[in-house]
């Protein structure tokens, strides 16, 4: 099968599979999600069926794709994954799904991008356990049910908005992943330096942690970056002060923006005199693609309230011209 499409976890060999927690109880943060898949997974255990299928959503980075993963440890069994836009045709789906073992987790990132089409080859795999297949073409064509074994489907999104009704209502189980506080990010700073072995002290670890947009994928990528500047000035341990210096060799600001963020904000403030303003507009000025900003910067815009978006576009908040020491306008 083609690689491509489905890879099984032995195989992951990046670095971001060796810093995935591997249980529950390692995973940080995200409480709430936490403990009541711990209470599906043992209630699954003890009636002996596999886990209901479940849907994780919520911005990159925040541990989905690991969530998959741990659900599939804890339930002892293989995790496959793949995802929305590498599943072409029906029939990709289809081997997928007929490869799979008793009790095995699928895990399908990026779920809002699997065509229609490939869609409705999951209703009845997920509802029944097997495929509809229509053999022959015309009118001398038939459908044929397969029986699947019963497995665990694991969606993730950044845009659940965008799921289909019947997709979405075929998930027993929807968690909405948050993102993280200073502390929990901290916490992830160090274990992750501990595995890399980075000498990292905790008030580093904190910078790292605030610059991070609540996110631990970008926690563990500044951590790196950090380290490359530690290992050029020949110091084993990063330091509060080092830290600091190489967060803002590497432009991330003390809220966690970055260049991009940047050129965001202070456009709809200098080009758009602070909005209402359209996505799409905004996009052509700035040069990025409107998903982009969609998916990825714009959420924690409005987490911390530098952004508002309203019928008549995006607006940039007081908070914002504060930060970026500017006036703010007066109506
Ligand atoms: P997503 O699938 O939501 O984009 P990932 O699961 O790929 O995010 O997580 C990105 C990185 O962040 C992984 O390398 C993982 O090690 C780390 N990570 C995510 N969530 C946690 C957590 N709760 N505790 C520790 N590390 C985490």
């Amino acid at each position: 099968m083609d690689e491509r499409i489905i890879s099984q976890t032995e195989n992951a060999q990046d670095q971001e599979w060796s810093l995935r927690p591997q249980s529950l109880k390692q995973y940080i943060g995200q409480n709430k999600v936490k403990e009541n898949l711990e209470v599906f997974i043992e209630a699954a255990k003890i009636r002996q069926e596999t886990l209901d299928h479940v849907l994780l959503y919520g911005p990159p980075g925040l541990g989905k794709t690991t969530l998959a993963a741990i659900i599939a440890n804890e339930m002892g069994v293989q995790l496959r994954t793949t995802a929305g836009p590498a599943i072409e045709r029906p029939g990709d789906l289809a081997a997928i799904l007929s490869s799979l073992e008793p009790g095995d987790v699928l895990f399908i990132d990026e779920i809002h991008r699997l065509h229609r089409s490939i869609e409705e080859v999951l209703y009845p795999a997920m509802e029944d356990f097997c495929l509809d297949i229509v053999i022959g073409k015309g009118p001398n064509s038939r459908s044929v049910r397969l029986d699947l074994p019963p497995f665990t489907l694991v969606g993730a999104t950044t845009r659940v908005g965008l799921l289909t009704a019947p997709l979405r209502d075929r998930f027993g189980v929807l968690s909405r992943l948050e993102y993280y506080n200073e502390t929990q990010l901290t916490t992830i700073a160090l274990r992750t330096a501990q595995i890399l072995d980075i000498g990292l002290d905790e008030l580093a670890g904190l910078e790292i942690a605030r610059r991070s947009r609540g996110t631990p994928r970008i926690a563990n990528r500044l951590l790196r970056r950090v380290r490359d500047f530690a290992q050029v000035l020949g110091k084993d341990i990063i330091t509060e002060n080092l830290a600091n210096e190489a967060l803002d060799r590497l432009q991330v600001d003390r809220l966690g923006l970055d260049h991009i963020d940047h050129k965001f904000i202070l456009a709809i403030i200098e080009k758009f005199r602070g909005g209402p303003v359209g996505l799409d507009t905004i996009s052509a000025t700035i040069g990025e693609e409107s998903h982009t900003i969609e998916d990825v910067y714009e959420p924690y815009l409005l987490q911390i309230g530098f952004l508002q978006r309203t019928p008549r576009g995006r607006i940039v908040t007081d908070l914002a011209y504060r930060h970026f020491n500017l006036e703010v306008p007066t109506e």
